[in-house]
């Protein structure tokens, strides 16, 4: 039975932009205890009619290109303008006791202090698909909160881009000065995902190869083939450090997003974003049911080992598992 009194509660203290509220339906949602897992989707369906307000922004890099650093700096540029700001992870690579790539203690202390931010580390351990899920219902929540912006952060290594690029209406891709070696090295995969490509650290010594790594990106992107009709993505320059070039990347995403919604692609990609991931929740859901099932996990060790041995094909073995999952 769900609380409703719990749930106005909650949703009273979301909607009047209270953080500890905000920290604590988030905490509800990851838990593991259907209770309060059970009464998070309840504010969030509450909620839902609030959410799509802000402007939803994915930040990616390798580890120590400066995510960190430039996330703070664009922070506090945003919260000077007036603005408030929530920022988000998405770190499925470890559990959230230490280790985690993202680290999230010593980070962005300054934009930690500020009442007008929201820093939330990543949701702990479990699949991508789990982790990603968290947190988008975690920028729901923060839109329903009134934050401006939500930066959706993360590292730069295998499958988490995609999945913050298919949450996020601008997705901006970090890259270190010395572009040679790093174009080799770089996924084309998320140089297509891309809106904005930054080069960070344009500042002292590495200016140089900084303004070499711009050009060199330039002319790999000229050679991909466009995400939309509507916008050709930036490569900038900036300085994490001395701040140069973050008020420039700013006016770029507002840049990036009129021109999408001029174009009504904007809501197009978010119609898209929805549907693709209400599939995968069913998808998962089926999964977990499928898993569960006491006669398919009954089936499953001898079928995947006769599967394994190449005694029966795999085909045959879904077969049978699905005909055992189908049987009322
Ligand atoms: P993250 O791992 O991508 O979050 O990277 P961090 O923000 O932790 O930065 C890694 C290192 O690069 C730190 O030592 C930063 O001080 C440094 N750094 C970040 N941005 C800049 C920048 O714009 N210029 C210079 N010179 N150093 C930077």
């Amino acid at each position: 039975m769900i609380d409703r009194g719990e749930v106005t509660r909650h949703c009273d203290g979301l909607r009047a932009g209270d953080r500890r509220t905000l920290a604590k339906t988030i905490t509800l949602l990851e838990s593991r205890r259907p209770d309060h897992a059970a009464l998070g989707q309840a504010v969030l369906e509450e909620l839902a009619p609030h959410s799509g307000g802000a402007v939803r922004l994915g930040i990616t890099g390798t580890p120590g290109v400066g995510k960190s650093t430039f996330i703070e700096a664009l922070g506090m540029h945003l919260i000077a303008l007036g603005k408030r700001l929530a920022v988000l992870a998405v770190d499925p690579s470890s559990p959230r006791s230490g280790g985690s790539i993202l680290g999230d203690k010593t980070r962005m202390e300054r934009l930690a202090q500020q009442p007008n931010a929201f820093i939330r580390p990543s949701p702990s351990g479990g699949s991508l698909g789990g982790v990603a899920h968290r947190t988008r219902e975690t920028l729901l929540l923060c839109e329903a909160a009134g934050f401006d912006v939500v930066i959706v952060e993360t590292v730069g290594v295998g499958q988490s881009e995609v999945s913050v690029a298919s949450m996020v209406d601008c997705f901006a891709v970090l890259l270190q000065p010395g572009a040679g070696d790093e174009l080799q090295g770089m996924k084309k995969g998320v140089l297509e995902l891309a809106d904005a490509l930054v080069v960070n650290k344009a500042d002292g010594e590495q200016r140089d190869a900084a303004r070499r790594a711009q050009i060199a990106y330039r002319h790999a992107l000229s050679l991909l083939r466009a995400g939309s009709p509507h916008w050709i993505p930036p490569v900038l320059l900036a300085s994490a450090v001395t701040g140069d070039g973050i008020a420039a990347f700013w006016e770029e995403v507002l840049r990036h997003r009129s021109a999408l919604a001029a174009a009504g692609e904007l809501s197009a990609r978010r119609s898209a974003q929805a549907r693709a991931w209400m599939w995968s929740l069913v998808e998962e859901s089926l999964q977990a049911s499928f898993r569960t099932h006491p006669g398919v996990a009954g089936a499953l060790p001898a079928l995947e080992g006769e599967v394994a041995a190449g005694r029966i094909t795999p085909g045959s073995a879904a077969r049978s598992l699905l005909e055992i999952f189908r049987k009322p």
